[in-house]
């Protein structure tokens, strides 16, 4: 049997024998700059900027009334905790992190500012629904003040009976609380899936991208 191979499908199959002869994941310090790169030289924020006109378009087709209610995740979602991160080479270390927020040095994620506006021009209620614990909500309003999130309904930290449920279970289970007392969600908006799966998670769920960090 005789084949014959065009230019274009001999050029294909020399880049197919080289592609896999690389073989095993890239080297972690080269991943971590290249993170550092996409989040410091525009990348990201481009992206945000995309991501959150397209968030507008879809929140565009919600019939907003007194109770409609948006639900915004904080960390990641609309604060960002890149710095620290990236200070603590993308470690998590829960004294530090406490201690970041304590000291409310959380910059707004990029172009949220943006879309937490578009929603409250709509005049529906903004609640942030955070995994931070009741003992840093003072810090969290503080600082959520201090990159401009001025109006919302409520910012609803963890209590103390909630500090062992997963994400998951912690956020469903305040979403329907919060059904049982007359606000309607249509729209949940975070970094991890656990913002957006669950009960009572809206007809609407934009998910925020996050490069640094997964939450279960
Ligand atoms: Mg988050």
């Amino acid at each position: 049997m005789k084949f014959n191979f065009s230019l274009t499908s001999k050029i294909f199959i020399v880049l197919l024998l080289l592609l896999s002869s690389c073989y095993g994941p890239p080297n972690l310090v080269s991943v971590k700059q290249e993170i550092i790169n996409y989040y410091e030289n525009g990348g990201y924020a481009d992206e945000m900027n995309s991501v959150v006109e397209s968030a507008k378009s879809e929140l565009s087709g919600i019939k907003f009334n007194k109770n409609t209610t948006i639900v915004f995740d904080v960390d990641e979602t609309v604060l960002s905790n890149f710095e620290v991160m990236k200070n603590d080479d993308f470690c998590y270390d829960k004294e530090e992190w406490d201690n970041w927020i304590s000291e409310v040095r959380c910059k707004a994620v990029p172009h949220m500012l943006s879309l937490y506006k578009f929603v409250l021009a709509k005049k529906g209620k903004i609640v942030f629904l955070t995994g931070r614990r009741d003992t840093q909500q003072e810090a969290t309003a503080i600082n959520l003040r201090a990159e401009g999130f001025l109006n919302y309904d409520t910012l609803i930290t963890r209590n103390p009976d909630e500090y062992d449920l997963t994400a998951l279970k912690y956020k469903s289970k305040v979403r329907q609380e919060l059904e049982k007392k007359g606000y309607q969600i249509q729209a949940t908006i975070g970094d991890q899936q656990s913002d957006l799966e669950g009960i009572y998670n809206g007809k609407v769920q934009i998910k925020i991208p996050n490069y640094i960090y997964k939450v279960d």
